[in-house]
C-alpha cells in the first residue's frame, strides 16, 4: 500500500488479472497515480490459474471490485464472460480493461486508446488522411490498425514475416473498413522500400530489438528511411531500439513504446476514476519498473 493512503470501508479495489503474472509494472503506476491524487482505491494483483477464469470474472461482481486490467494470456478469453464489450475492443477481439458498474462488467481495449494518444500528444500526428504501414500482425498490430482506420487514415499496408498472417488482418480490417485502401505482404524489400517513399508513418509492432536482445539489426532494412516520416517501436525497453536509431540518423521523427503504456495505464484510470491522472509527475524511472 503506497504511504499516505488509509484503508478503509470505503475503498474501492482495482486490479490487475493474469497467469502467471509475472513482474509489471501497472500495481506501481496506479497505485502511484491514487496515492497522488488522494483517491480511496488500491490497486492489487489476481494471479487466477487458467481453470478459474469465469469464476475468477463472476468474484469481480460478487466482490464488488470496481475494475480490473486484464493481461496475458486473457486478453481474448475474457470476452465471452463480460455484459458488454466496446465496439473497438469487440472489433480488436481483446480486453485489456474490465469496468464493473452496478454489476455490468464491460470490456474496453486502452492499448488502442493509448497508442492513438501516444501519436497525437507526443508525436503531434493527425491520424486522419494519413499512409501508415505496419509492420507484424500479431495482438498489439491489431489494435494499431483497427485505431487507425477507425480515425480516417487513407491506406494501410501491413507486412509480415508470416504471409498469410498480414492476409487475414488485412481482410478483417478491409470488411470493416471498405473506405480505407488496404494491402499486405511480406518482409521484402523490394515490396516495402516503395512503400517508405509514399507513407507518413511506419509502425513496428514486433518484438524485434527488445530487451536483452538489443544489437539485433531492425526488422527491415532502414536504407529507405526519410526526414519526413514518423517511425514508431511500440517496444519500451530499451528507449531507443536499433530502428529508431536508424531513424532518427535519417532524420525522421520517433516515438518509443513507452507512451503508449503510460497512456493505456492511464486511459484505464479514468475510466474507473472518472479522473484524467495525466497532469500528475510522473517519476523519472517510472519505465525501469
Ligand atoms: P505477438 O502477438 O506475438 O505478435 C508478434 C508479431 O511480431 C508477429 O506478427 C510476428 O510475426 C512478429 N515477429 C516476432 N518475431 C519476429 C522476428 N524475429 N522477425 C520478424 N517478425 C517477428 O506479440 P504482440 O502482443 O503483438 O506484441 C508485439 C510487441 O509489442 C512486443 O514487443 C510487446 O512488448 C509490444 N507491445 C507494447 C505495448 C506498449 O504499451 N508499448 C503494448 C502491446 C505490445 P509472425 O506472424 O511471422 O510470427
Amino acid at each position: 500500500m503506497a504511504e499516505g493512503r488509509k484503508i478503509n470501508t470505503e475503498t474501492e479495489i482495482l486490479g490487475l488479472i493474469g497467469y502467471p503474472l509475472e513482474h509489471t509494472f501497472s500495481p506501481y503506476l496506479h497505485n502511484y497515480a491514487l496515492d497522488k491524487l488522494d483517491l480511496n482505491y488500491v490497486y492489487l494483483t489476481f494471479e487466477i490459474r487458467p481453470e478459474n477464469l469465469q469464476e475468477g470474472i463472476k468474484g469481480l461482481k460478487s466482490l464488488g471490485i470496481r475494475g480490473v486490467n486484464v493481461t496475458i494470456p486473457y486478453k481474448e478469453k475474457v470476452l465471452s464472460f463480460l455484459d458488454e464489450v466496446d465496439s473497438l475492443a469487440d472489433e480488436i477481439g481483446a480486453v485489456n480493461t474490465i469496468i464493473n458498474k452496478d454489476e455490468n462488467l464491460k470490456g474496453f481495449n486502452t492499448d488502442a486508446l493509448g497508442f492513438k494518444r501516444m501519436l497525437e500528444e507526443d508525436g503531434d500526428f493527425e491520424i486522419n488522411n494519413k499512409k501508415v504501414l505496419i509492420i507484424g500482425a500479431g495482438g498489439a498490430s491489431r489494435a494499431v490498425g483497427s485505431v487507425l482506420c477507425r480515425n480516417g487514415i487513407k491506406e494501410l499496408y501491413l507486412i509480415n514475416r508470416t504471409r498469410k498472417k498480414a492476409e487475414e488482418l488485412g481482410h478483417i480490417w478491409q470488411k470493416n473498413y471498405p473506405h480505407v485502401k488496404i494491402e499486405t505482404g511480406i518482409l521484402a524489400p523490394e515490396y516495402y522500400n516503395l512503400l517508405l517513399k509514399r507513407v507518413d508513418l511506419v509502425v513496428d509492432t514486433t518484438p524485434v530489438g527488445m530487451s536483452p536482445e538489443i544489437d539485433v539489426p531492425p526488422v527491415i532494412s532502414t536504407e529507405k528511411f526519410h526526414s519526413n516520416l514518423l517511425v514508431v517501436d511500440l517496444v519500451y525497453n530499451p528507449a531507443v531500439t536499433t530502428i529508431l536509431d536508424a531513424a532518427r540518423k535519417a532524420g525522421a521523427k520517433t516515438l518509443n513504446g513507452q507512451g503508449m503504456l503510460l497512456y493505456q495505464g492511464i486511459e484505464a484510470f479514468e475510466l474507473w476514476t472518472g479522473v484524467d491522472p495525466d497532469n500528475i509527475e510522473w517519476p523519472g524511472d517510472i519505465f525501469k519498473i
